[in-house]
């Protein structure tokens, strides 16, 4: 057992602090990484308030890692001593299901093993990023290109794959409108990705603060949803709307912005429900979806996609002190785009 130092939620209501947890010995495939970046997903926040359901304290989140291989098992192949590598929201599944073999772990039918909050195979709470080392099966390690610089890297893990593995199974490109609804962490990576696929991108955000950095990330339009005359003007416009909101929003008003055939891919995921009526959808044969994370191939094509087209997050880097007026910042949409702690401050 190696002891290491992380950042822990204690209660769903108490403030993060920093303390020590254990990570497993290498087994024979595992991967011991040195941690550089952990990124600060709204799933985080979710996760250790109980948004979502219990959770068993202490618990370590972080599913946006990024660090050097340490040390290797006996029986590893994919990855050596220095590599830069990452690592998502999963780090492990049955591998045997017909959605594992199809490279979909993410929807494994027996569930995949969470990066943090999930039980892991020896029946111990597996334990995020928020730390300065992870033991990994390497399978579920990702190469990090070294075009990307490292501490931005991080977010692509779960931002980056998230939003990327709905823009390419709704075929974003060009020809195609597509909307993204909120610009936070998710959203900005929807925009940066779905203008690099080649759609014409317009961004549906609360207000007009972030405009600029709207049409700087390569978006077309940029309107204010709390306008109701943007509903009016962009009716019947999309074929797809990637929704990022991290709170239930009125989804039939964004339903009537799809055009004949078009797709709402929910991936915001609020504890509410998202009430839908039948008649938003049968007026123009409209579809309403969701989409997780991404699989571990199409997540490490993520990653050379964004080497290839010089796209990385915009990222605040912090401190490990600074993690709680993070979470602050991040509940009132002040995050511009993503927080990433560096974890050389958490050593
Ligand atoms: P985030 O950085 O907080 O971004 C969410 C954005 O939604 C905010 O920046 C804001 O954008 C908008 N928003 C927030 N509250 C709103 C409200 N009450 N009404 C309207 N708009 C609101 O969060 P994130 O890290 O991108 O995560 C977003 C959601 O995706 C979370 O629920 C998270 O758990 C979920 N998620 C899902 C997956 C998956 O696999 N499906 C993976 C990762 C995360 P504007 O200021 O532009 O309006
Ligand atoms: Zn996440
Ligand atoms: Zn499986």
């Amino acid at each position: 057992m190696l002891t290491v130092n992380a950042i822990a939620a204690t209660s769903a209501t108490a403030p993060l602090t920093k303390t020590t947890i254990e990570r497993r010995d290498l087994g024979a495939n595992d991967v011991l990484i040195e941690v550089k970046y952990s990124g600060v997903c709204h799933s985080d926040i979710h996760t250790v308030r109980e948004d979502w359901g219990p959770v068993t304290y202490p618990q370590v989140v972080g599913h946006e890692i990024v660090g050097i291989v340490a040390e290797v098992g006996s029986d590893v192949s994919r990855h050596r001593v220095g590599d830069r590598v990452g690592v998502g929201c999963m780090v492990n599944s049955c591998r045997e299901c017909e959605n594992c073999l199809a490279g979909e772990e993410q929807y494994c039918l027996k569930g995949n093993i969470g990066t943090y909050a999930a039980v892991d195979r020896d029946g111990t709470i597996t334990q995020g990023g928020y730390s300065t080392h992870v033991v990994v099966t390497e399978d579920f390690v990702l190469r990090v290109p070294e075009a990307i610089p490292f501490e931005k890297a991080a977010p692509l893990l779960c931002a980056g794959i998230t939003t990327y593995s709905p823009l390419k199974h709704w075929n974003a490109g060009p020809g195609k409108k597509v909307a993204v609804v909120g610009m936070g962490g998710l959203g900005h990576m929807a925009v940066k990705l779905a203008v690099a696929l080649g759609a014409e991108v317009t961004v549906l955000s609360q207000s007009l603060s972030k405009q600029d950095d709207g049409l700087a990330f390569g978006a077309e339009h940029y309107y204010a949803t709390s306008d109701r005359e943007t509903f009016t003007a962009l009716r019947g416009t999309f074929d797809l709307i990637i929704n990022t909101v991290s709170a239930s929003i009125d989804i039939n008003a964004y339903l009537s912005l799809l055009r004949l055939d078009g797709t709402l891919v929910n991936v915001g995921a609020p504890s509410e429900p998202l009430p839908v009526r039948a008649f938003s959808l049968i007026g123009a044969r409209r579809s309403f979806a969701g989409s997780n994370i991404g699989g571990i191939r199409q997540t490490q094509e993520m990653l050379d996609f964004c080497a290839e087209h010089n796209i990385a997050p915009e990222t605040e880097l912090i401190s490990a002190d600074y993690i709680n007026d993070a979470y602050e910042r991040v509940l009132a949409s002040d995050v511009r785009y993503r927080f990433v702690i560096d974890i050389a401050t958490l050593v």
